[in-house]
Order: structure tokens, then sequence, then C-alpha cells
């Protein structure tokens, strides 16, 4: 892994992933060149949320010629925002960013995020959406009464077109690391609430991916990550029921 002259890691980049076996190969081909070409050390902590397809087999055949990429199992399915924890736990870098597998968002608005922060001295930087043209109409009337709620809630903070692409520096991390983690984490409603000092890039988020149609089409099998969600941190515990909101509507 290169790194920096103090020997620090500056970016790591955490992928949660789930049954991404056919994502995988797109995602290093956008993730590897984007980060290679920022120019700085980093590194990306790969976790396997359980999955149940050839996941970890293709994460170990990257691995080999990637040194760059650490990869974390998970014994089992713990959804999303507990693959995050994980990474985010795992993380060494001076500015953690996360992005999905399935490239609905840009790996190559990374090395802006970074760059934002730096310059500015931001401990956040939201990808936000500027538009929901790619979703259904359905999703976008649940989505904007869904962060309606929250901001009532939680407070303005909340950036109504922001996920859980972003970047969070060091001290951020260690604030989130901080919060019990006995029940989920919410982490699109937790990094507001922190308060940090914060920006946005802004992106267009691309077609919905192979993902949501396999969960649209799953039955049965382990509860994702959107139907348990439960915050943690006392002041938004008020908060726990609309903490199922984005992700079901991610679902709609
Ligand atoms: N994911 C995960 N565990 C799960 C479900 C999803 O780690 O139980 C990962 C998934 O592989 C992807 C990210 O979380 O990288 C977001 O998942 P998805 O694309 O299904 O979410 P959506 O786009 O619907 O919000
Ligand atoms: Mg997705």
């Amino acid at each position: 892994m290169p790194v920096a002259p103090e020997g620090r890691t500056i970016l790591s980049v955490v992928v949660p992933m789930y049954d991404e076996e056919a994502a995988l190969p797109a995602l290093v081909a956008r993730l590897r060149p984007a980060l290679d070409g920022a120019g700085v050390s980093y590194e990306v902590v790969a976790v396997d949320d359980g999955s149940a397809d050839r996941t970890a087999e293709l994460l170990e055949k990257e691995r080999a010629g990637w040194p760059e990429l650490r990869v974390v199992r998970l014994r089992s399915n713990a959804g999303h925002q507990a693959a995050l924890t994980a990474g985010l736990h795992a993380a060494v870098g001076a500015y953690v960013a996360s992005i999905d597998a399935d490239l609905q968002d840009p790996p190559e608005k990374i090395p802006e995020m970074l760059e934002l922060a730096r310059a500015e001295g931001l401990d956040i930087v939201y990808g936000v959406r500027t538009d929901r043209s790619t979703d259904t109409a359905f999703k976008r009337r649940t989505a904007g009464a869904y962060y309606w709620l929250v901001r009532r809630l939680v407070g303005k903070r909340v950036t109504a077109q922001a996920g859980d692409f972003r970047l969070l520096s060091r001290v951020a991390v260690e604030a989130l690391k901080e919060l019990p983690t006995d029940q989920q984490q919410v982490y699109r409603l937790l990094v507001p609430w922190l308060g940090f000092p914060s920006g946005q890039v802004t992106y267009q988020r691309a077609e919905r991916g192979r993902r949501e149609q396999q969960v649209l089409g799953r039955q049965d099998g382990p509860a994702r990550d959107g139907e348990r969600h439960h915050l943690s941190a006392a002041p938004l515990r008020l908060a726990t029921w609309a903490g199922r909101g984005p992700a079901s509507c991610s679902a709609c």
C-alpha cells in the first residue's frame, strides 16, 4: 500500500458488499483508477457482509493484484449499516469515504470530496444527488415525506438528498465510533447530528442497480438492513421508527 511520507494512510474507502459478485468487476474497474489518480496513500476496506455468492472469492482474487485492497468478512449478513460500522472501525485513514458497491454513486467524486475537505478543513463532505429523476415517482414522494419528518425530529442539518456516499475526517469517524452500537446505526441521521463542519459535492445518481430489483423480487431470506434500522444515539431515539424510512423507500 502506498503510504504518505509520514507513514499515514490518507484515505480509506469503505465498501459494504452483500452478494455483489455481479457488480464487483465494474466497481474495481472504476474505483481503482479513481483512487490511484488521487495522488494520496489509500486503502479500500471491502466489507463482505456475509455474502452467499462468490463475492468473497472474487475479493480474494482482486486482493492478489491490488495491495491497497483489504477485506473484512462478517460471519453472517448483518445489514448495510452494520457493515458500514465494521468498515469504519477497520479503516485507518485520515479521511474515510463510504460508497455502495453497485456504482449508483460515482467513485470518481471521492478525490473531489477529499480535496474539498482538506482545502476547507471540513469534517464531513456529503455526496448530494442533484435530482431524483432515476427514482420512481412513488419513491420520490415517500423520500420527500421521510426527510420532512426527519428534519423535524433531528434538525435541519439532515440534507434531504444525501445518502451513505460521503467522506468523514478521522475526528468525525472517532466521534461515530464512540456512539453505542447496541442498536443499528443509521449514519445518514447520525452524521449530520454530529454537527461538524461540512460541505458537499453534487452528482447525478445512476439508474437503480441490480440490487434493488433483486430485493424487490425477494420473498424470503435474511432480513435486509432496512427492516431493522434503529437509532442508538440518545437524542435520536425519538426518531427510531423514522430511521426505517430511507431503506424502506429504497425497497419501494
Ligand atoms: N449491503 C450490505 N448488506 C446488506 C445489504 C446491502 O452490505 O444486507 C450493501 C450492498 O452490497 C451495497 C450497499 O450495501 O454496496 C447498498 O445496498 P443497496 O444497493 O441494496 O441499497 P440501496 O441502493 O437500495 O439503498
Ligand atoms: Mg443501490
